[in-house]
């Protein structure tokens, strides 16, 4: 045996001389997402909220960008008209993900109306280029008195001045409306300015690095859409770039920008191949972990994995709220300490959720782990989505799991806002949900992999044949899904249906929260009507057959209500419960509860019940329950006379019916 061993450890170092290479050696994500072009989605939950951006989110957040001057910001820059530069440094970048978005929406409903307003507006962005590819209006439109925080010259004060997270946005934007559209005019924008940076920075060029990190993404896009690896070189670069001292940048602490002189703010403390623990702005960091990932899948490199799984563990162990919202503080909106989730000022910045997603959906493309996949569907479904309103131009910026009806935590309203100065979430919004039906399937050359549970028809390439599948469910709010799977022509391969960790007594893929009772009711897989062995493959349920036209899986994930707890290390939550029924993380509101509702007290042993409303919210599945009224004062719990009815509704549908109290966790009984 210890011979046998000896010759296989010789024979991976052989290996490993021939090839020079890491063993790992993939130079693309091994798993494939099956992109939203070829995914149409027809379910009672994300229909609605993709068609509500598309036809008020986006003209809104469009309306909003010309009234605020941001428009005519590059108007300026241009040179088509005077004034000075307008509102904050980085509002560049939200034009750009607005036009991201659009060009998503372009490609699933052609709208020539849209497609000219963007034509224009792209000619616009193109005349405010500077003729060596420099793109940033804060600057041209005058250099000698660049916008507050840009810096006295060029990529002088990087931690602050966002001039490059700017154009990692301007290159997302510009490949998106490439693929929307086959037009050139952006792209060609894009690549001159990445050009320019690829002339300035590198290994024997200029040091330094981007102080808000999301150039790394949109630099891959690039090169994923040209090809020239200089960009992937580029982003690789950047990275590289963090926690090594880089210069002559530091602010007075009297000045508003003293918190970039935190290293630990823009995860330029350490190297990032040194980092384990998720510190600083949340979402800096998770645009940081989703470029780590990229350039992980794109290059081969080992390091970048282990050192992004040892961030993941952290963040999903020790700073992740039940709603799946990240970044716990308002000052920085950064990341606490290990534990600390406070629920009242937990900040969890709607980007935060959007970045979280990206990260974890990248995660699953490396390592094909549906443990991801849990965390990216309780973001989507809970801290996610409640960012806007149904109407499509209300928005929340942070996301706290409690209110007292007084702290105006949302950019000084207590309620969702049209709009903000600093208006990173709406445009981020805008752009996120148009790929939504994206996250849905993925392939491994003959395995195909069904990842969330929405009615949708999607059109799956295979190694050797075309598969198309038609979900139907009525999730969130029932568990079962009936998946028709229709092969071009009959072949046996492999799908993978993800059951949920909810669904098997795990609420998160860590310690962090745990079901008070687990659940005796088993999670059922058929095929064509015949119950099949759950064959568990890295969290998915695995079926390998010949597939043959009209194939029918049927899937049920029993949906019992259930009531959470929380590590005792988060002091906040200690001798608390949370509700939950499938995906959905649940709230008690003041306007069904009274206005004691942070002090209500759940006994363990009362029973609850859920029903479907569909007037509430765009109709919601409810809790409910009728149970004497207890009180949390600050002698203990005490019993009310009179029985209540006690309502919980899911967490996103909160702030819908005017200001008020809410809270995610409530005291308990153990009975
Ligand atoms: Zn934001």
């Amino acid at each position: 045996m210890k011979s046998l061993l000896k010759l296989t450890i010789f024979f991976v170092f052989l290996i490993q001389i021939i090839t020079a290479q890491p063993i790992i050696k993939q130079k693309d994500y091994p798993i494939k997402p099956i992109p939203f072009t070829e995914v149409s989605i027809n379910d009672a939950f994300w229909s609605i909220r993709t068609e509500t951006n598309r036809k008020v989110t986006i003209p809104f957040a469009f309306k909003k960008c010309e009234e605020t001057g941001r428009i005519n910001n590059f108007l300026k820059a241009a040179g088509k008209m005077e004034g000075k530069f307008e509102g904050i440094r980085y509002n560049d970048s939200d034009v750009f993900k607005i036009i991201e978005g659009a060009s998503y929406s372009l490609r699933l409903h052609p709208d020539p109306k849209l497609e000219k307003y963007l034509d224009d507006l792209i000619a616009i962005i193109a005349a405010a280029q500077e003729d060596d590819g420099y793109l940033y209006t804060a600057r041209t439109i005058d250099p000698e008195n660049p916008a507050p925080g840009a810096g006295e010259t060029r990529w002088s004060k990087l931690r602050g001045s966002h001039e490059l997270y700017n154009v990692g946005h301007m290159y997302e934007a510009a490949v998106a409306h490439y693929l929307a559209t086959g037009k050139r005019t952006f792209l060609d924008v894009a690549i001159k300015n990445a050009d320019l940076l690829v002339k300035t920075f590198g290994p024997d060029k200029k040091h330094d690095m981007p102080g808000h990190q999301e150039t790394e993404i949109g630099l891959v896009k690039l090169y994923q859409v040209t090809g020239n690896d200089k960009y992937l070189k580029l982003a690789r670069f950047f990275l590289n770039e963090r926690g090594k001292a880089h210069d002559g940048e530091f602010y007075p602490e009297s000045s508003r920008f003293a918190l970039y002189n935190r290293t630990k703010h823009i995860q330029d403390h350490k190297p990032v191949l040194e980092q384990e623990e998720a510190v600083g702005h949340a979402v800096r960091a998770a645009y940081m972990y989703a470029g780590m990932a990229d350039v992980a899948a794109l290059t081969g490199n080992v390091n970048y994995v282990s050192a992004i799984n040892r961030i993941w563990e952290n963040v999903v162990s020790k700073k992740l709220y039940l709603t799946g919202g990240i970044g716990s503080r308002h000052d920085g909106e950064a990341f606490g300490d290990n534990y600390e989730l406070p629920n009242l000022t937990a900040y969890n910045e709607t980007c935060a959720a959007i970045g979280n997603v990206m990260w974890n959906h990248r995660l699953f493309l490396l390592f094909g782990e549906t443990k991801y996949l849990d965390v990216l569907e309780r973001v989507l479904y809970n801290g996610l989505i409640s960012g806007v309103s149904l109407s499509g131009d209300l928005f929340f910026y942070p996301n706290p799991l409690e209110s007292d009806g007084e702290f105006k935590f949302n950019q000084g309203a207590l309620t969702r806002k049209p709009w903000f100065d600093c208006a990173c979430c709406p445009g981020n919004l805008a752009r996120f949900l148009p790929s939504i039906p994206g996250y849905i399937y993925a392939n491994k050359s003959n395995t195909l992999y069904i990842n969330l549970f929405v009615s949708s028809y999607a059109k799956i390439k295979m190694a050797n044949n075309t598969v198309t599948i038609k979900q139907e469910s009525n999730y969130p709010w029932e568990g079962d899904i009936n998946i028709t799977v229709n092969p071009e022509r009959s072949e046996k391969f492999a799908i993978y249906v993800r059951i949920p960790g909810w669904a098997q007594n795990q609420p998160v893929p860590s310690n962090l929260y745990r079901y008070i009772k687990k659940s005796e009711e088993k999670v059922s897989l058929k095929v064509n009507g015949d119950s099949v062995k759950l064959n568990m493959d890295k969290g998915f349920a695995r079926i390998l057959r010949k597939w043959k036209k009209g194939d029918m899986i049927e899937l049920d994930l029993p949906m019992p209500i259930r009531r959470v707890l929380c590590n005792e290390k988060v002091e906040e939550n200690r001798g608390k419960v949370a509700l939950e029924r499938g995906p959905i993380v649940y709230c008690a509101e003041e306007v069904d509860n009274g206005k004691n509702v942070r002090k209500l007290v759940i006994p363990d042993n009362v029973v609850l019940r859920s029903e479907y409303q569909k007037d509430l919210v765009g109709g919601v599945v409810i809790i409910h329950g009728i149970f004497p009224g207890l009180n949390l004062s600050k002698e203990g719990k005490s019993e009310a006379k009179n029985k209540k009815k006690f309502v919980a509704i899911p967490y996103y549908a909160w702030g819908y019916r005017g200001e008020g109290k809410m809270a995610v966790w409530l005291a308990h009984i153990k009975h």
